[in-house]
């Protein structure tokens, strides 16, 4: 009797530990500029496999599309544009536009896909950066030359501006449009839970098997993280640095966040992060709240709905809502110099 008890539980214990591990798979392939990181858990490997490979399809794609220079359909429609102002498109394309320069008239002109000659001037649509900034008399003939809001007129597949000298970029947006289209297209595969990671701005969805997604944002001057944060739900953490495109001068540093008032890059951030629902609503605010600065975010954070958001100031200062402070985990707390600033 004791003997058969024994060999039940023992069969039961052999149950228990030749049950799969629940395993998150993933996988990793170059697009947009850089790597993309796709981790799928909870379904059969086929199933993450055969998602990923229709993302990655599309994400190639897309990054042939909003080239703003070159071949692609964005490119066609800019060279367009720098002549003579107005330009025809696919109706995706225009929609895609349309949808970013509405974050322009949110964020107050700092996020501003008209951008594009400047940056090109700049030398960050190369591979190889410029090494000192570009003649100035330039920059402001490329600056004067961008439309206001109101002096553009939209159709569904044309653009209508009052003059040429000016393009489309959408290098500060197309990365939160990828993820939310992959996120979707990972849903209607029936995969609820993964993060779609593209070189550090992403979009996490349900959970890594029993326990939440735990992600780490880039310190903007070391090796390492700056800071974790667990996320459990469906959330876009994206993060705008002066670090990924730069070249130094005289020893200022000039990167690749223009400021459109200015047609310099923005002064005072190091980097940025937001938390929020959709990719492109953080990427496109990433990039605004960075040119808004230290001390100015605040209020354009409100106008914006967004409640979590974290800047690493130039001098050094990390400036956070307190929603923020409460959800990141700092990696040295006692060294950073961290400011809670809520209220506008
Ligand atoms: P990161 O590359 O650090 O993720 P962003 O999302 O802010 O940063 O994207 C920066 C890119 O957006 C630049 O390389 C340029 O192509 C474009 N850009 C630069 N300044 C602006 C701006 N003020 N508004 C919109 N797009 C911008
Ligand atoms: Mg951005």
């Amino acid at each position: 009797m004791r003997l058969r008890r024994l060999l039940i539980i023992g069969a039961a214990m052999l149950v228990i530990s030749c049950e799969p591990k629940p395993q998150v798979w993933h996988t990793e392939f170059p697009a947009f500029g850089t790597r993309i990181e796709i981790s799928i858990a909870g379904v059969p490997e086929p199933s993450a496999r055969q998602a990923s490979d229709r993302i990655k399809v599309l994400f190639e794609a897309l990054h042939h599309r909003w080239q703003p220079w070159g071949d692609g359909e964005l490119g066609r429609f800019n060279a367009q544009l720098m002549d003579t102002g107005s330009a025809t498109g696919d109706a995706e394309l225009l929609d895609t536009i349309r949808q970013a320069m509405a974050y322009t008239r949110l964020s107050g002109g700092r996020f501003n896909p008209a951008v594009a000659a400047l940056v090109r001037e700049w030398g960050f649509s190369q591979a190889a950066p410029i090494s000192a900034p570009p003649d100035r008399t330039k920059l402001m003939e490329l600056l004067a030359a961008m439309p206001r809001q109101q002096q553009i007129d939209w159709f569904p597949d044309r653009l209508v501006s009052p003059a040429g000298g000016w393009a489309i970029d959408l290098g500060g947006f197309a990365k939160g449009l990828a993820v939310d289209r992959a996120i979707k297209l990972l849903r209607e595969a029936g995969i609820e839970n993964a993060i779609v990671n593209t070189g550090g701005d992403l979009r996490a969805t349900g959970r890594r098997n029993e326990r939440a997604w735990r992600i780490g944002i880039r310190h903007p001057r070391r090796e390492g993280v700056i800071a974790g944060i667990d996320i459990d739900g469906d959330e876009s953490v994206f993060t705008s640095g002066d670090y990924e495109r730069f070249f130094e001068n005289e020893g200022v540093r000039y990167h690749h966040i223009l400021d459109p008032e200015t047609g310099y890059p923005a002064m005072g951030t190091v980097s940025l992060t937001v938390i929020a629902g959709n990719g492109a609503l953080a990427d496109a605010s990433a990039t605004a709240l960075f040119v808004a600065g230290p001390g100015k975010w605040p209020e354009l954070a409100q106008a914006l709905g967004l409640e979590l958001v974290m800047l690493v100031a130039s001098d050094g200062r990390v400036e956070m809502t307190a929603a923020m402070a409460k959800r990141v985990m700092l990696e040295n707390p006692g060294q950073l110099n961290v400011i809670i600033v809520d209220k506008p």
